[in-house]
């Protein structure tokens, strides 16, 4: 019988996988992995490991996810092991409930594997907690991804009025709008926010800014990118530690 580990895999220091993933990776038989998921990663699997890149980058499938969802399939029906290795955590816009869902109902068993999100560690790497104690007791982690020919946005921006932290994932390119919406409901332009790029990884660039100025000071920041918008940002100052330090 085989079985699919759906495995989040950090987001992108390697040491940052868990050993539960560490230990399936080098059991696989085939390995089907994201553009996110850290590819030094492949090196532990064994001699025979087959690999299926089923690209994916900033949320925009290269491949759609149905025809993901059937090669996870199919692959499950030809393998013993079979690792769908997703950047950070599966189940955190990763639609890995969706990859499970299409298992379950052709009765292939599977196990899901939590990733270390990026949403947390990489504000983390940035030296950001997203709670501090007297400054921000609660955060809000939410997708800004939407299509640019969409004229109404579906993004419930009036909800995240009293928010004290919130992380935008796969937002770098709607920038200014989300500057921009924020500071309509009301945050105030000096809002702290911060741009972090490539997080974890020796290519991890942050861009501190406020609302107001965040747009103009991180044109060409390279993605993956996630945007931390709160006053836990300002805690950098005192708590940056791993930029030089890698
Ligand atoms: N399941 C993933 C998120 C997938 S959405 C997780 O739990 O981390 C992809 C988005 O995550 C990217 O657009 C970016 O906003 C963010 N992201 C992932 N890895 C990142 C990294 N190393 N640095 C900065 N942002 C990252």
């Amino acid at each position: 019988m085989s079985r699919v580990y759906l495995t989040g895999a950090g987001p992108g220091d390697i040491e940052l996988l868990t050993l539960k993933a560490l230990r399936v990776i080098k059991e696989a038989d085939v390995i089907i992995y994201d553009r996110l998921a850290n590819p030094d990663i492949l090196k532990e699997a064994k001699d025979g490991c087959e690999f299926v890149y089923v690209g994916k980058e900033d949320g925009h499938h290269i491949m759609p996810q149905d025809d993901i969802n059937e090669t996870i399939y199919q692959n499950a029906l030809k393998h013993k092991v079979v690792v769908r290795l997703k950047g950070g955590d599966p189940f955190v816009f990763g639609r890995g409930g969706e990859e499970a869902a299409y298992l379950q109902e052709r009765g292939v068993l599977f196990d899901i594997i939590p990733g270390i999100t990026s949403a947390i560690s990489v504000p983390a790497y940035a030296g950001i907690p997203v709670t501090h104690r007297g400054v921000a007791v609660s955060f809000r982690v939410v997708t800004a991804h939407e299509s640019p020919n969409k004229k109404e946005s579906q993004i419930p921006w009036e909800h995240y009025k009293s928010d004290d932290t919130i992380v935008f994932l796969m937002g770098l390119h709607n920038l200014s709008k989300i500057s921009k919406k924020l500071i309509e409901i009301g945050k105030p332009r000096d809002c702290p926010c911060a741009v972090i790029s490539k997080g974890t990884t020796k290519d991890q660039q942050v861009v501190v800014g406020t609302l107001a100025d965040i747009v103009q000071k991180a044109v060409d920041v390279p993605t993956p990118a996630l945007i931390i918008v709160g006053e836990v940002v300002k805690l950098r100052q005192q708590l940056q530690w791993f930029e030089g330090n890698s």
